[in-house]
């Protein structure tokens, strides 16, 4: 064997060691622990209690033997037009300077995925994410860009907020003179509605929907339209999303860290744990930092976890359909 041939064969044979060394873990390769539930699919699940109704028009499209990435966008759609909701779409509340602006971002099972973020005056922001995957090479378009998108694609420009939101916001402002003082997070000014289905061929998608932080400073954006932050889907592997304190879920790459834990053999609910786990060790002060995870994994195995006690996630599977209280790791 001549030098050249004897280091290509060296260099291979160190290529194939390696690949023996680091091949990727898979699902299969699944730690057992007591978290583990899997229900007959389709399965549907979203965060908060307004994930019921949500839930519920998702099913519809499931059941009928409709596509994951159909079910998820009808079933935030509901919460979206719900305009007793203050926390998702137009009936939301607005930012310290009394504007509207919406996030929201969608992932199919061929990993396709569109996002709109700081968007102002649309009932639908996750249809307007959904033609964004499909219609442009792009994945988020923002603010004013965003809005003119949609405008050619059809979609009519709604008035926000509001009026008992508006009123409802003069006074906070009145009592908020500090120009960068904190808003509040809290139980009542924040709670996007994230959703995840397996349809009945086994694909998974994922939808997520927010007006965000309640009197954020203008511009802000969180991680509900950031795929990997507020959303992610691996049809491998499982689909995660996110609710709470956005910037806390950004550090993490929140979603995209509970699919990998699930990649690694982690059931759903001790993937969203671990990665509730990682947000408190990167905070020193947790004091309302509330975050909550909901997973999904290809055999329909779900889970919720959160920071503080409160979290709650609407589950429904052909033998279900219920309000669950997620396990967190502490109390308010
Ligand atoms: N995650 C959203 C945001 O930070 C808000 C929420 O879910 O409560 O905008």
């Amino acid at each position: 064997m001549g030098n050249l041939k004897r280091r290509t064969f060296f260099k291979l044979g160190l290529a194939s060691a390696a690949l023996a060394v680091f091949k990727p873990s898979r699902a299969s390769q699944l730690i057992e622990d007591s978290t583990r539930v899997t229900p007959p699919k389709p399965v549907v699940i979203s965060t908060w209690k307004h994930g019921l109704a949500a839930n519920e028009n998702a099913w519809k499209v499931l059941q009928a033997g409709g596509k994951a990435i159909d079910a998820v966008e009808k079933g935030v759609r509901t919460t979206e037009a719900d305009m007793s909701n203050r926390s998702v779409g137009i009936g939301g509340r607005p930012d310290r300077y009394g504007h509207v602006t919406l996030d929201a971002c969608i992932m199919d099972e061929k990993s396709k995925c569109g996002a709109v973020a700081y968007l102002e005056g649309f009932m639908h922001p996750i249809t307007i994410a959904r033609t964004v995957m499909e219609k442009t090479p792009h994945v988020m378009l923002a603010g004013d860009g965003a809005a003119d998108f949609a405008l050619d694609y059809g979609f009519k420009k709604v008035k926000s907020p509001l009026k008992e939101v508006k009123k409802e916001w003069k006074e906070w402002k009145k009592a908020h003179t500090e120009k960068f003082d904190k808003p509040e997070i809290n139980s009542e000014n924040h709670d996007t509605i994230g959703m995840l289905a397996i349809d009945a061929d086994g694909n998974l998608s994922g939808a997520c929907t927010t007006s965000g932080w309640g009197y954020k400073l203008p511009g802000r954006i969180g991680d509900s339209p950031i795929i990997g932050a507020g959303l992610f889907v691996d049809n491998e592997i499982g689909a995660a999303c996110a609710t709470g304190l956005g910037e806390a879920v950004i550090r993490i790459a929140g979603s995209h860290t509970v699919v990998e834990l699930m990649r690694n053999g982690h059931s759903p609910e001790d993937a969203c744990r671990l990665a509730v786990e990682r947000i408190i060790a990167k905070h020193d002060d947790l004091s309302g930092l509330q975050v909550g995870f909901l997973a999904l994994n290809k055999n329909g195995e779900y889970g919720g976890y959160s920071v503080y006690n409160g979290f709650n996630f609407a589950l429904t599977t052909p033998n279900q359909n219920e309000l669950i209280d997620a396990k967190s790791n502490r109390n308010w």
